[in-house]
């Protein structure tokens, strides 16, 4: 809808009265699509037309603390991959040497690429330029008569189908490289597989999980060269695409995290060629859907520890890197499609907030999953409190993760590249704030540079200084974040008497000149936000930032190199706080204190602001506890009972209010992107009879140990209570002594006190068909007497039968543990899903 509520009269002129009367101020709710301008590709007829069209990369220089993010991202991981990661060895890799064999040749390498290149563009860095450049050369040599490009391997790897999937991520990096470059060989490449694809049989078409889930990415990338050759038939593979495409048009088509974050978008993009608006509208339904139930909670993502999981909606669960990164790009390409500045909104609120705490300060290391409450990174297994087995946690440059450590690239040079956008009547518009520099046409063509100067979101005031030769007319649309009511904006020194309302466009056209200031203010406040889906928690948010808990932290190396290393992060300070709130104001009693860079280099007069703090400057990594400028202190009590699980994940939240007996204590907040171990989604402490207590966990019964157990297994599965469904269930954890085949082995439960036992119940492992575990060729039970280990008297039973428990009785007896001996068969290992001692 587009809905204007003011023009020139409603300006407050200024002492220099500098408006004239063609001077046409606007506020929209969202930007329109119009004939275009024409200045860079937008949607061609008969799509729909563009509202807001990307500019080429490199028309935008980063500036701040976003420019030290693509530094740092330089000069960490993502800049040094290809001499830490086999996947990105240039040398034998199926990208490079299409017919080379072996894992060099899926996923891993055009995620990386599709990233590092765009951060030589946006930075304008010439090593990384020329390195991909390589790549690329590379690329375009494999492309074969019928269109077809990359790995061989890949044109049948899915039972004699094409893997479609990293092809899309190449045809991106390939997009990135020609708006940088102009090589006139990327758009009739792109074209000659387009007509590989659209001759492709299309019951073969998208085959495969991945590229059935992800065509979405393919569609882009076919409007893309659309928009610049106009060549019909592209319009009938979009459709074929789409038709081959997950159904996201009807729902939410896959709960897969990283799937999620990409799919959800897919009826977004066919809206511009399908022209009905149900389409753009699934897609936000889709995102409702999805953070409706599992997104309650601060950060802007969702809760899919690899998937979404029923139940599994609290704010410990947190979501893969690659899904930040991905759900940043959906939100900018949404942003673009639909005029629409809520999904901007979106985009900063990952940014600020999730997506730096997903990376070490120095972006040398990453972690799988980040969630608004996480206290301890260690790299424990975690499942089932955690959807997936192994380290998720703790940071890692190397190969743990492997996607994420791939696709984290493209997340901050992506970002850096929607910070403006051109408008289809010849305008720019300010889409995601950032200091930098623009250098774009406008109207009918002039280029004008604006220089933007602020700390935002770490200030409130945004900066524009224009440049060009000649004064020109054209509208600069700027953003009014949802969360701000009261903006104010000066276009030099006379304010605006109407600045916008929340979620809104101002669209300000006037014949520009150059030295233009426009000065905007976006005044954040304090707010306290309830989860009433997620146990009626609290979270504090200021503008656009959201408050975590301020946790010492211990990093302690586990692994790595002393370049490269790999980091557990262990909280030093209490984290079991619930915040105690004023019952009529949640806000009252919160206070915000201003730090490093108080007075931002917007304000060079240092008068923005409070204008009594002393110029600072914010420091080049400010999402760090100590270097963060801002910080809220609040009233909390201790809450004994919230504590970690067995395997070290902090429990699930409560509901509140909560109970504290403890003392009242003040405890400091800080921005989240800032704070690794976090709590962000408080309990509140109540009193009276609306308030809960918090049940303290009950101790373990006993502590269990083996003669040993396969590194990908655990010995928790023993007593975790999670029952298979038969012996060769794959699906659940599980205890092994893999790989010791043949060999005497045992398990054993300490009991914290001796206790009276008479019976035991075991459910072995077995995975005939699929690995090398049987059951046992026999078995015996020994029970701890003093330090003594004798066999249990009368025994009945020492079963091997599968898929059920098998139950053996003896003579009762007071034990202060219990062992479990066996004899493995010859050739083979064994192990147990579930072992269960009764009374
Ligand atoms: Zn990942």
């Amino acid at each position: 809808m587009r809905l204007t509520l003011t023009a020139a009269a409603a300006i407050l002129l200024g002492a220099h009265g500098l408006f004239a009367a063609e001077d046409d101020v606007q506020v929209l709710e969202e930007v329109a699509g119009g004939p275009s301008a024409a200045l860079y590709p937008a949607n061609r007829p008969p799509l729909v037309p563009s509202p807001l069209v990307k500019l080429p990369v490199g028309a935008i220089t980063p500036r701040g603390w976003l420019r030290s993010q693509l530094e740092i991202e330089r000069d960490g991981m993502t800049g040094h991959l290809a001499e830490l990661l086999p996947w990105c060895k240039f040398a034998g890799n199926a990208w490079s040497d299409p017919q080379a064999k072996g894992h060099s040749g899926w996923e891993e390498m055009p995620y990386w690429l599709k990233g590092y290149g765009d951060l030589g563009y946006v930075l304008k860095d010439e090593k990384i330029i020329a390195q991909a450049r390589r790549w690329i050369e590379a690329l375009l040599a494999t492309q074969q008569a019928d269109g077809w490009f990359g790995p061989r391997e890949l044109r049948k790897s899915l039972e004699g189908k094409a893997d479609l999937w990293p092809n899309m991520l190449m045809l991106n990096v390939l997009q990135s490289y020609c708006e940088h470059s102009g090589d006139r060989r990327v758009v009739p490449f792109m074209t000659r597989y387009f007509r590989w694809q659209l001759q492709y049989p299309e019951a073969d078409f998208m085959a495969g999980y991945w590229p059935k889930m992800r065509a979405g990415d393919n569609l882009e990338s076919v409007y893309w060269v659309y928009n610049r050759t106009g060549e019909p038939w592209l319009l009938e593979l979009a459709a074929k695409i789409h038709r081959c495409c997950a159904p996201w048009s009807a729902g939410v088509a896959n709960w897969h995290g990283v799937n999620l974050s990409q799919g959800f978008r897919e009826p977004g993009e066919y809206f511009i060629q399908s022209h009905e608006r149900r389409f753009l509208d699934a897609a936000e339904r889709n995102y409702q859907t999805v953070m409706g139930t599992y997104g309650q909670f601060p950060g802007g993502g969702f809760a899919a520890d690899e998937n979404c999981r029923p139940g599994y909606v609290d704010p410990r669960q947190g979501c893969e890197t690659c899904t930040w990164v991905e759900f940043l790009h959906s939100f900018e390409m949404l942003t673009r499609i639909s005029g629409n500045p809520t999904w901007a909104d979106r985009c900063e609120e990952i940014a600020f907030n999730s997506l730096p705490a997903a990376l070490t300060p120095d972006e040398k290391g990453l972690h799988y999953l980040t969630g608004a409450n996480m206290v301890q990174l260690d790299r424990g297994n975690k499942a089932p409190g955690l959807q997936n087995r192994g380290t998720m946690l703790s940071y890692s440059p190397g190969a743990v993760y492997r996607c994420c450590q791939h696709n984290v690239s493209h997340g901050w040079p992506y970002y850096a590249e929607e910070l403006w956008l051109a408008t289809a009547d010849g305008g720019l518009c300010a889409s995601l704030y950032a200091a930098s520099e623009v250098t774009a046409n406008v109207a009918d063509g002039p280029t004008v540079t604006i220089s933007e100067t602020t700390d935002y979101p770490f200030s409130e005031t945004i900066r524009l200084e224009l440049s060009m030769s000649e004064p020109e007319q054209f509208p600069l649309y700027l953003r009014i974040p949802r969360w701000c009511p009261k903006p104010a904006v000066a276009v030099n020194g006379a304010a605006l008497a109407v600045a916008g309302k929340p979620a809104s466009y101002l669209r300000i056209s006037r014949r520009w000149t150059a030295g233009d200031v426009l000065t905007l203010r976006l005044p954040m406040t304090l707010g306290v936000r309830r989860w009433v889906k997620n146990k009626d928690a609290v979270s504090v948010a200021f503008g656009p930032l959201w408050f975590s808990l301020k946790i010492g932290e211990r990093w302690q190396r586990c692994g790595g190199s002393e370049q490269w290393p790999d980091y557990e992060v262990f909280p030093t300070t209490p984290w079991n706080y619930g915040l105690v709130l004023d019952e009529h104001l949640a806000t009252r009693g919160l206070e915000l204190a201003r730090g490093l860079s108080q007075v931002s280099s917007a304000c060079p007069s240092g008068q923005a602001e409070t204008g009594t703090v002393p110029f600072r400057r914010l420091a080049r990594q400010p999402f760090t506890p100590d270097a963060v400028p801002l910080r809220v202190t609040a009233k909390a009590r201790k809450i004994p009972g919230w504590t970690l699980d067995r395997r070290g994940l902090i429990n699930v939240l409560q509901p509140s209010p909560v109970r504290s007996a403890e003392p009242l204590e003040t405890v400091t907040l800080i921005p989240m992107g800032a704070a690794r171990p976090r709590i962000t989604a408080f309990p509140q402490i109540g009193q009276g009879a609306e308030a809960h207590d918090w049940p303290v966990p009950a101790a373990p019964a006993f502590t269990a140990s083996a003669s040993h157990c396969w590194d990908s297994d655990t010995i928790d599965a023993l007593s975790d209570g999670i029952l298979p469904a038969r012996s060769g269930d794959q699906g659940v954890p599980r205890f092994t002594w893999w790989d010791h085949r043949g060999t005497t082995e045992w398990v054993q439960y300490d009991f914290p006190k001796p206790r009276e036992v008479s019976a035991v119940e075991v459910y072995w492992f077995d995975d005939t068909g699929h690995g090398e575990c049987r059951v046992p060729a026999s078995w015996k039970l020994l029970a701890k007497q003093g330090q003594a280990w004798k066999p249990v008297e009368e025994a009945a039973g020492y079963g091997t039968e599968l898929d059920r428990f098998n139950r053996t009785t003896f003579r009762p007896i007071t034990a202060a543990g219990l062992r479990i001996v066996v004899e493995l068969k010859p050739n083979f290992s064994g192990g147990i899903l579930e072992w269960r001692v009764g009374p």
